[in-house]
């Protein structure tokens, strides 16, 4: 059996994000989506549990997923998990460089593991969880870039922090 993970912040996911993990879910057997979570990053907009219950609630309908969240190295979770790769979305040039380095970092650790990237799909090229942030910030209609089972979530969440933090 071949498992592939799709590791990412997911704060919150996105129909890119789904796009992607849709797509793994076709080229393998099983699928783990894994929400990282890493120290180092400023707290985010949804805690680590409230994004493992989106993605639940937004995939539903795929057999093959499962939603995991880890904290510590992505090459060696994947032993864990007997995981043969891990899963990226490549929007733009600009995501190449970080990823490349992940890529061959997470080969270093776990020469087993291989990095697969998908091509983003062309209608979302731009789109980003801090791009459904902004937007939503600013009052602007995300219907489209999250999925429909989670927009009202996303939308009130965004709402009382914008309420709190002014
Ligand atoms: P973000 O950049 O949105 O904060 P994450 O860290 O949650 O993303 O990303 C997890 C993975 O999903 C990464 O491989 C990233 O390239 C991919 N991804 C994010 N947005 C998209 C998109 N719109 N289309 C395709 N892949 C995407």
């Amino acid at each position: 059996m071949k498992t592939a993970i799709c590791p990412g912040s997911f704060d919150p996911v996105t129909i890119g994000h789904i796009d992607i993990i849709h797509r793994a879910a076709k080229l393998f057997d099983k699928v783990i989506v894994c929400v990282m979570i890493n120290r180092n990053k400023s707290n985010g907009y949804f805690t680590v549990e409230e994004r493992v219950e989106l993605l639940k609630r937004s995939l539903t309908d795929v057999e093959n997923v499962e939603i995991e969240m880890h904290c510590g190295l992505l090459a060696e979770y994947a032993k864990e998990k007997g995981a043969c790769a891990v899963v990226k979305g490549l929007r733009a040039v600009s995501d190449f460089e970080y990823e490349f380095q992940q890529a061959l970092t997470n080969k270093k650790l776990n020469p087993e593991l291989e990095t697969v990237f998908l091509t983003a799909n062309a209608e979302n090229m731009y789109l980003s969880s801090s791009v459904v942030k902004q937007v939503c910030e600013f009052g602007g209609d995300i219907s489209e870039f999250v999925p429909a089972e989670i927009c009202e979530d996303i939308i009130r969440r965004i709402k009382e922090r914008n309420r709190f933090s002014k």
